[in-house]
């Protein structure tokens, strides 16, 4: 059977209507799909008896220096991966479809888990993701919607946006898939040279510096900062934007490590923008 593709929230809710008495998991995504987007959508699928993927390239999270028009869009490929994955419905909205215009009503998550890393250059981000992935919780009004561990700061904001907003829906963080290199696979490693991906794969080898040196019971940031810079110093073609050891929660800076924290990591190889982390503890 081929894969139903809606493009407007009415043509969704009717669908959904007639499937309201199933359980629904969401899979949100920009598209280009790859390994890391289907172990999402593998564990909707197992987690519930109807797995809904969305593909919207939200205008709404570049900012205007970004790769908003470059971004990676294979419509034909993810609608095979997503029939062969057996997704159930494609929602593949388009800007105007989502009623994007302007003085549109917007989410703004706290100020504080927007202040630090990827918030910190990207302005305007996360109040986009927010508001774009309230609206789709809203239209798909799933009993769980999965998202990637990969981005850390994007899912702890809409883990506190739905706590906040009383939205009834529960949030599945899923651990990030990787190369064998290490490298976390992302949309925009397509951008790199097979070159470029084997340097890229210093990002992980560097955060894993750090667990190294909490395993021998270190809990002085700076030295666990240290280690990871000390591997990174080895590819120069890596440009570090920021490295922070943050509280994986509320997202703000811890001075010693006592509990879980979170190490998130930005920064450009081949002038592409890559991002990744991991829990030490
Ligand atoms: P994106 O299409 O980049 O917006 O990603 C859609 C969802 O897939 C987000 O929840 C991401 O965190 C998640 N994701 C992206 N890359 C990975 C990965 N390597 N492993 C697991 N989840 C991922």
């Amino acid at each position: 059977m081929n894969l139903p593709l809606f493009t407007t929230p009415n043509e969704l809710g009717h669908y959904l209507q007639s499937h309201r008495s199933q359980s629904i998991g969401f899979v949100p995504t920009m598209g280009a799909l790859h390994l890391g987007h289907q172990s999402l959508i593998d564990r909707a699928r197992r987690e519930n008896t109807l797995a809904i993927v969305s593909i919207f390239v939200n205008p709404l999270q570049f900012g205007a220096n970004e790769d908003l028009d470059l971004y990676p869009r294979q419509l034909e490929i993810d609608r095979v991966i997503c029939q062969t994955a057996g997704v159930d419905a494609l929602f593949v909205p388009s800007p105007t479809s989502m009623g994007l215009k302007d003085a549109l009503t917007q989410v703004i998550p706290p100020a504080m888990m927007m202040s630090g890393l990827c918030g910190r250059t990207r302005a305007g981000h996360f109040q986009g993701v927010a508001t774009i992935v309230t609206k789709l919780l809203n239209i798909v009004q799933p009993d769980r919607a999965y998202f990637g561990e990969k981005d850390a700061q994007q899912l702890a904001i809409i883990r506190r946006i739905v706590t906040d907003l009383n939205i009834p829906v529960d949030i599945i963080g899923c651990p990030t898939l990787r190369a064998d290199s290490g490298l976390a696979h992302s949309s925009r490693n397509q951008y790199l040279s097979i070159a470029g991906r084997s340097q890229a794969a210093v990002i992980y080898r560097s955060l894993q510096q750090a667990q190294k040196l909490a395993d021998l019971q270190e809990v002085n940031v700076d030295k666990l900062l240290a280690a990871v810079t000390t591997e990174l110093s080895t590819v120069p073609a890596f440009q570090l934007e920021y490295l922070e050891l943050v509280d994986p929660e509320t997202l703000q800076p811890i001075d010693r490590l006592n509990n879980a924290a979170l190490l998130a990591i930005a920064g450009r190889i081949e002038n592409t923008r890559l991002i990744d982390n991991v829990i030490i503890s």
